[in-house]
């Protein structure tokens, strides 16, 4: 399997010149390539689950840095990697930028090479992250790229939905998930399922889990929606 595989990444620019000869880069290295060409539609296009954003520094709207401080607040992309492009003399910006939670900076005009090697650098360190291959909580391990679970060593089967859902809160653990952001997250845009789905795939979930006393980590949050929670 190649670096790149299965990696997706946003582009988020204005500038169509730039935006095609990025597309193009990455296209040619092997991600697949999401655009948009501002904020909002960035926003839109998160739902397709980027592994990276490029995000421009000037643009319409919503500014880059602006969006990507956003971004940070939003607990469903507070660990979603941003190499922010600036054109040179915005360097001093950077301090800005590196507030906001950009994870690197890359100046225009810049070689093909170098934005690759950032981008690699940057996905390798976010891959090395809990929570995004193996994840133990207790008892639990979860491997998310071989698509197991082992409770006390012993494996166990779930559906895919209940696996995506139990995968996706046990890398976010401790924070509140409304019914529309789990939807969002673990469903995709799906937009034929309702609310209630979200409860239906819960009730499985924390069925699946019972025997051994783990359903109680999944919480039920009145009002709010749910929450994976270690501390019971
Ligand atoms: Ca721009």
């Amino acid at each position: 399997m190649s670096d790149t595989a299965n990696h997706k990444i946003l582009i988020v620019e204005d500038e169509e010149a730039i935006r095609e000869m990025l597309s193009f880069t990455l296209h040619r290295a092997g991600y697949e390539v999401l655009e948009a060409v501002d904020a909002r539609i960035g926003k839109e296009r998160l739902r397709e689950k980027p592994d990276l954003v490029l995000l421009d520094w000037m643009l319409p709207g919503i500014s880059g840095v602006e969006f990507a401080r956003r971004l940070r607040q939003d607990p469903v992309s507070a660990n979603l990697p941003i190499i922010m492009l600036t054109a040179r003399g915005e360097e001093e910006s950077k301090l800005k930028g590196f507030e906001a939670g950009v994870d690197d900076f890359v100046t225009k005009p810049f070689s093909t090479q170098e934005l690759l090697a950032r981008i690699k650098a940057i996905l390798r360190r976010s891959r090395n992250q809990p929570g995004e291959e193996m994840i133990a909580i207790e008892g639990m391990e979860l491997d998310t790229a071989g698509h197991r679970l082992r409770i006390e060593g012993k494996p166990l089967d779930l559906g895919p939905t209940e696996f995506r859902l139990l995968s996706f809160f046990m890398g976010h653990a401790e924070r509140v998930f409304s019914r529309d952001q789990l939807l969002d997250q673990v469903w995709g845009d799906n937009v034929y399922i309702e609310d209630r789905t979200v409860d239906v795939h819960i009730r499985r979930l924390r069925r699946a889990l019972e025997p051994y006393g783990y359903d109680r980590h999944i919480q039920t949050v009145r009002g709010a929606g749910y929450r994976f929670s270690r501390h019971l």
